[in-house]
């Protein structure tokens, strides 16, 4: 196919370096992911990805709601039968909060695809389409699956960080916070910012790095699920991969249910890698996971924290710096009420 501008003619001055930029992207390989020159008419794009859009977006709702009422469900019956185990706290959401949840997460599976799009549309404006017509050498398609996670998961955290910046928060993530209990719904309870900002993270992976449609169906899947799981109340993964010593790096739920509940530890979303690297994970963080985990555990882990913490609002719009310790006075935002 003729590229023009990154052809290599001699009556572009620029042809040489971009040549050699944009190869890989015309061998159809991985520099450049799943973005690739194909000028087409609007209408054609739209008619071919529409169809995409709409199935993957049907395809990452029903399995929000899927794991959400399967993790629900589990948390109910433990509930019914009077059962504290795996449970992180004794009390149970009202039906309020996860009203405004489900119209929250709604929203926001509508933003992450309308965001797809538009996206699309303005790599259209360039002469560029994503297209899953990629082709990686197995073993090459295989590295992309950790590799989206371990991606996201920066993502994720320096995202987080920066949306608890005081002038931030308000905007963007004090939605998310409004639920200081988290149910399953709350994994996607976004402001219209926050969905933005998650949003954007699997076309700009898609663009940047190597990547299939089987990448792409892996992330979903992975995230969607992790997210429903830990903002479901219940620990159901093993200290193996939690606290052991040399495999315990994967979060859990409690890592994220302590974030919910003070607000200013703990940010990661997978790993708990850049929390021990940043030094925000909270000091207590396995002493309660051990307790949930525990034949002791009564639904009361947060006893654990200090009687300061437990009081303790998420930030709204105060001037502390991220990170700091903020005092009742200072946070005070409107949190929906515990049952
Ligand atoms: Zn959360
Ligand atoms: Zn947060």
């Amino acid at each position: 196919m003729s590229l023009p501008g990154i052809t290599g003619s001699p009556a572009e001055p620029m042809s040489t370096n971009l040549t050699r930029l944009f190869a890989p992207l015309r061998r159809g390989k991985s520099l450049f992911g799943l973005l690739h020159y194909k000028p087409m008419p609007l209408a054609t794009m739209l008619d071919h990805n529409l169809v995409h859009v709409r199935d993957l977006s049907l395809a990452e709702y029903g399995i929000f709601l899927l794991s959400g009422g399967l993790y629900f469900a589990l948390l109910l019956r433990l509930h019914a039968v009077g059962s504290y185990r795996f449970r992180i706290r004794g009390s149970t959401a009202r039906p309020a909060q996860m009203g405004r949840e489900l119209f929250n997460s709604t929203r926001a599976f509508v933003i992450y695809n309308a965001l797809q799009i538009v996206m699309r549309i303005a790599a259209l404006a360039a002469g560029y389409i994503l297209t899953f017509d990629v082709k990686l050498p197995l073993w090459e398609e295989a590295l992309t699956f950790p590799l989206v996670i371990l991606v996201h998961d920066a993502y994720f955290y320096w995202t987080h960080w920066v949306m608890h910046w005081p002038p931030l928060f308000r905007l963007f993530h004090w939605e998310h916070h409004r639920s200081r209990q988290p149910t399953v719904l709350t994994a996607h309870s976004f402001a219209v910012g926050e969905s933005l900002v998650h949003g954007a993270f699997p076309i700009l992976y898609a663009i940047f790095f190597p990547c299939t449609f089987a990448t792409l169906i892996f992330f979903y899947v992975v995230m969607i699920v992790h997210d429903v799981a830990i903002h479901s109340g219940v620990e159901l993964f093993p200290p193996l991969l939690v606290t052991d010593r040399h495999f315990g790096w994967w979060c859990g739920t409690t890592h994220h249910d302590i974030h919910h509940a003070i607000g200013r530890t703990n940010y990661a979303l997978y790993f708990r890698f850049w929390d021990r690297l940043m030094k925000t994970e909270h000091p207590q963080f396995e002493r309660v996971y051990a307790y949930v985990r525990s034949p002791e555990n009564d639904g009361q882990a947060y006893r654990l924290l200090s009687r300061n913490e437990r009081t303790m609002r998420p930030p709204s719009t105060g001037s502390a710096p991220i990170g700091s310790r903020l005092s009742d006075a200072a946070a005070g935002a409107a949190l929906e009420p515990m049952a």
